[in-house]
């Protein structure tokens, strides 16, 4: 057990060119905590996603993983100190099996380890192996991009929209399983467009608005308030 945070994010500033994006922003994510990332859409969710698995630098400020900062590195650095980045409908190759989508993912002895976990944690992955990842229903990509993640376990997790545009029981099996990891103690930054999901499955919650933070606190809290509605405007 430990007190040093898995994921520190410090000051951020970060955007596209000349467009900021995020100003001066910081977050934390507890060491094998489940934390939900919200706001209404161009917040910046995405963005704060891309910054801190490496794929947009920071302008100024400081990501620090486990006490670490990797502020500097690359994402393949970054995947290998332990973020796992599973992006908005994304995070498969889709020319490449499903199979040969979670051996790539495996350290070198592990291929058939990595398989085995993949199906134990996704049954029906078990069925389409040797099936194209382009070819997978919607939902089954979806599993086989958080089971690839689940591959390397990683420290943190990221997953952005882990259920838009997804069937009510494919969700319930993702959040069945992203439970079971956070169980295992993997922290977790989560991304979701039903607000109400990601409160349930969350102990803490940041509520982005332009890029800037207008709420951080428990899930809980922030679930049966007023502020619910007036941050994320549900009816
Ligand atoms: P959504 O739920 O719609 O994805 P979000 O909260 O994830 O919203 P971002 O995708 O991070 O928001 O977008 C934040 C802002 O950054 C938006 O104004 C968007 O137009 C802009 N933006 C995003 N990607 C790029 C890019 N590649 N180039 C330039 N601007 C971008």
């Amino acid at each position: 057990v430990t007190d040093t945070p898995a994921l520190e994010v410090r000051r951020l500033t970060t955007g596209y060119g000349e467009s900021t994006v995020l100003r001066d922003l910081s977050l934390t994510v507890p060491a094998g905590g489940v934390v939900a990332l919200l706001g209404p859409n161009g917040a910046g969710k995405t963005t704060l996603l891309r910054a801190v698995s490496g794929l947009l630098p920071a302008q100024s400020g400081q990501v620090l993983m486990g006490g670490r900062t990797i502020t500097n590195i690359r994402a393949h650095e970054r995947a290998r100190a332990g973020v796992c980045h599973v992006p908005e409908g994304g995070g498969i190759f889709p020319s490449l099996t499903v199979r040969e989508n979670l051996v790539m993912q495996a350290i070198p002895g592990g291929e058939a380890e990595a398989t085995e976990r993949a199906v134990a944690a996704f049954p029906i992955l078990g069925d389409r192996l040797r099936q194209r990842a382009g070819t997978l229903s919607g939902g089954q990509r979806r599993m086989l991009a958080i089971a690839a993640a689940h591959v390397r376990n990683p420290a943190l997790l990221l997953v952005d929209e882990a259920s838009l545009g997804l069937a009510p029981i494919v969700v319930e099996e993702i959040f069945d399983f992203l439970r079971r990891l956070a169980a295992d103690r993997a922290a977790i930054l989560i991304v979701d467009q039903f607000a109400v999901r990601a409160l349930e499955f969350a102990q803490s919650a940041y509520v982005l608005r332009k890029g800037e933070i207008v709420f951080d606190g428990g899930a809980e809290d922030l679930l049966g308030s007023d502020l619910f509605s007036h941050y994320l405007g549900a009816p």
